[in-house]
């Protein structure tokens, strides 16, 4: 056995060296955080799940034309990936209030908005995450008006076609957040999609019942947390039998 080199350990995800220059290896954690990081706890079998979602909405946006990170899933947990320099912002889309929209604006939870929205968060845990205006991206360098332009773009196609493949299967999509990185090649560098689309990153509903089948349900404690990730696995098609999966009892709210 060959001790492997962590890079970098998240929140959900731990990244270590890949088998080639220029690819890392993305392990899905079960550990689950909220409210930046003061709630903790763990989701059994969230990682196996995510490690699965995500490689299908990856490999079905790659089929639209939307460069990312995803190369292939070498097991239950993990998947290869290719290494970027991350943009340190959060790009968040909204269809439907809910979430920090709402007590920003006064908006009631489940109000369709206008138009889809999007937001920037500067990805700093220390500050919580600030929202950030274009003007602060380009004035602090964070990421060329080059770059806002093309993650622009992406998020608005992403949502376009995720909005459309999730309501084929019964589930609206309120929001999610994307994450984008730079990949250098030779003496090029392109923006591509990285991170993960998962239900840990987005807000998904039932179409009928409007039963959140995502992350809030962890929020919000409202039990069946593996259920609901097991349920949009099930939905996308790439879950055939729902494993026995509980809700671990180590909860605890700082
Ligand atoms: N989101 C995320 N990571 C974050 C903040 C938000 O994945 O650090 C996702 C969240 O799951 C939701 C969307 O972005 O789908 C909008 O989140 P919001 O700003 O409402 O904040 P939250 O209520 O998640 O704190």
């Amino acid at each position: 056995m060959v001790k492997r080199k962590k890079i970098y350990e998240g929140k959900a995800k731990i990244l270590y060296e890949g088998p080639e220059p220029g690819t890392l290896i993305a392990h899905f954690k079960d550990d689950a955080t909220a409210f930046n990081n003061q709630k903790h706890g763990q989701i059994e079998g969230k990682g196996a799940l995510n490690n699965r979602i995500s490689e299908y909405l990856m490999t079905r946006l790659d089929g639209i034309g939307i460069p990312n990170h995803f190369i292939r899933r070498l097991n239950m947990r993990e998947q290869l990936v290719h290494q970027v320099e991350i943009i340190p912002l959060e790009m968040v889309c909204r269809n439907v209030a809910a979430g920090t929209i709402c007590k920003r604006f006064g908006i009631k939870e489940g109000e369709k908005l206008p138009r889809p929205i999007i937001e920037y968060y500067l990805k700093d845990d220390a500050l919580g995450d600030p929202l950030v205006s274009e003007d602060h991206v380009s004035a602090f360098g964070w990421a060329s008006s080059q770059e806002m332009d093309d993650m622009v773009a992406m998020t608005f196609r992403v949502n376009d076609f995720l909005s459309g493949l999730f309501y084929a299967i019964g589930i609206q999509l309120i929001d999610f957040k994307l994450e984008f990185g730079r990949q250098y090649e030779d003496d090029m560098v392109r923006v591509i999609l990285a991170d993960e689309v998962s239900p840990d990153c987005c807000r998904l509903w039932d179409i009928k019942t409007n039963r959140k089948l995502d992350k809030d349900r962890f929020r919000e404690d409202l039990g069946e947390v593996p259920e609901a990730y097991a349920e949009v696995a099930r939905r996308l098609g790439v879950l055939k039998d729902e494993p026995k999966l509980k809700l671990v009892d180590r909860e605890t709210t700082e």
